[in-house]
């Protein structure tokens, strides 16, 4: 597993469920890859799980969160499904504190960090896949993005201004 396959794989994914338009409906693909979304208090920090048990696996998300960080926990848990990121066989719980912020403590030497990472670029191409924001950015006819490009595409996609950034940023847009 790389970040190279984590994206080429959330891209193929799109292609596959012939998503056309923006906004993604994030929560409709969790759905139809046989994930349950919930929406729960999960506490001050942890912005979502991913639950997997003999019957298959649930995503938790936390309900007070707004919706674009709802959308991008979605699109994250879904990328560990996925990319079969839980190979623990029987019950496991996978926890997420903060997608955008790298984890800066001991787990980045145990394989961990590679597998938010890979999950993270999963969720970036899920919610903003390469072919639909180049055509979105083709439509603005301009020159150069600017910072109101960037809140209009955020807007579109129903995804952060942050995160839009740096989607356009690897896609080599901005
Ligand atoms: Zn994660």
């Amino acid at each position: 597993m790389s970040i190279l396959s984590a994206r080429n794989q959330a891209e193929a994914l799109v292609d596959a469920l012939n998503i056309k338009h923006a906004p993604v409906d994030v929560a409709g693909v969790a759905s139809q890859l046989g994930l349950e979304v919930v929406y729960i208090d999960l506490g001050e920090e942890i912005s979502g799980a991913l639950i997997t048990g003999p019957q298959g696996s649930r995503i938790a998300i936390r309900k007070s969160d707004p919706q674009q960080r709802q959308r991008f926990s979605i699109a994250h848990e879904t990328a560990h499904h996925y990319l079969r990121h839980q190979f623990e066989p029987g019950e496991h719980v996978h926890v997420d504190r903060g997608h955008l912020i790298s984890h800066r403590n001991q787990r980045s030497s145990t394989g961990i960090e590679a597998k938010e990472i890979e999950a993270n670029q999963f969720a970036a191409c899920l919610l903003m896949p390469s072919r639909l924001v180049r055509e979105r950015v083709k439509a603005l006819s301009t020159e150069q993005l600017y910072d109101s490009h960037v809140t209009a595409l955020a807007k579109e996609f129903n995804v952060s201004e942050q995160a839009m950034t740096i989607r356009l940023t690897s896609l080599r847009l901005l």
